[in-house]
């Protein structure tokens, strides 16, 4: 009987440290934007590393079910913002760095739910450099092997009238670690080649893996930028943040819908 009770106490903490379920409910009058990566059926094997940042099909498709039973309302980043006043329970999808799953997997889903997304490319996404470990500063090659979205399957995205192309640099850089004028390009020209390919307005930024600094967010708000999300954890409340510092909740594909839910409710990644 005591270990039943022992084995209790131990899943019950866990759960909790898991769920943060005592944490309180956040107001729905504070939009969530939500970080993904890759909507993917593939998982690498020994190399979980990053399959945190892959969410299955099915599950994908389950949390935009219920977001839409629960009354949520979908945006682009740059939509939502030209709002004057924001309805309760508005959501933000974003996606980042391109991969084609955007495109094969997530899009036909966006579509069949009428949901609205705010993806983030990397220019130069066709250089197999391109990403780099966060904290390793070495060329990460299993992202690096995963294919990028093309430019064509950016239009047809574009012209679905769904989907918001936005700015992820050129390179995927760590910007606080570069020179001013390193910074410059990468946010400015990245800004300039979006417009000039796609023949759209390039509104929205997202700094490479959530660093950013003083210099990034004058540089992104002078380009000409009306918005920036982080990794920063948490609802946007426009009187704790500016448009250029948004957070957003992080949605990984190592939890099911029950953590989703929660992540929803409480506003926060746990
Ligand atoms: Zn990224």
């Amino acid at each position: 009987m005591i270990y039943v009770i022992i084995i209790l106490i131990i899943f019950f903490i866990f759960f909790s440290l898991r769920f943060s379920w005592w944490r309180k409910n956040i107001s729905y009058s504070y939009p969530r934007v939500l970080m993904y990566h890759m909507i993917s059926e593939h998982l690498p094997k020994n190399k979980s590393k990053f399959n945190r940042l892959r969410i299955k099909p099915d599950e994908f498709e389950k949390q935009l079910i219920w977001l839409k039973k629960n009354g949520f309302k979908s945006f682009t980043l740059s939509e939502l913002l030209e709002l004057e006043n924001i309805p309760e329970k508005s959501v933000v999808l974003t996606f980042d760095d391109g991969y084609e799953d955007n495109f094969t997997k997530a899009f036909p889903l966006l579509k069949k739910y009428d949901f609205k997304a705010t993806i983030y490319i990397v220019l130069n996404r066709f250089n197999k450099n391109w990403a780099t470990d966060k904290d390793l500063d070495k060329s990460s090659n299993e992202l690096n092997s995963e294919n990028m979205l093309s430019d064509e399957q950016i239009r047809i995205m574009i012209d679905s009238g769904l989907i918001e192309i936005a700015s992820h640099t050129l390179d995927h850089v760590n910007l606080p670690k570069l020179k001013k004028e390193n910074k410059v390009k990468q946010i400015i020209e990245s800004k300039k080649q979006i417009e000039k390919i796609f023949n759209i307005k390039c509104n929205s930024f997202a700094y490479p893996f959530g660093f950013f600094d003083k210099d990034s967010i004058d540089i992104v708000e002078v380009a000409g930028y009306f918005n920036a999300t982080t990794t920063v954890n948490g609802v946007f409340n426009k009187d704790k943040y500016s448009n250029f510092e948004i957070p957003r909740i992080m949605i990984s594909g190592r939890q099911g819908l029950f953590a989703f839910i929660l992540k929803m409710k409480k506003g926060k990644n746990r």
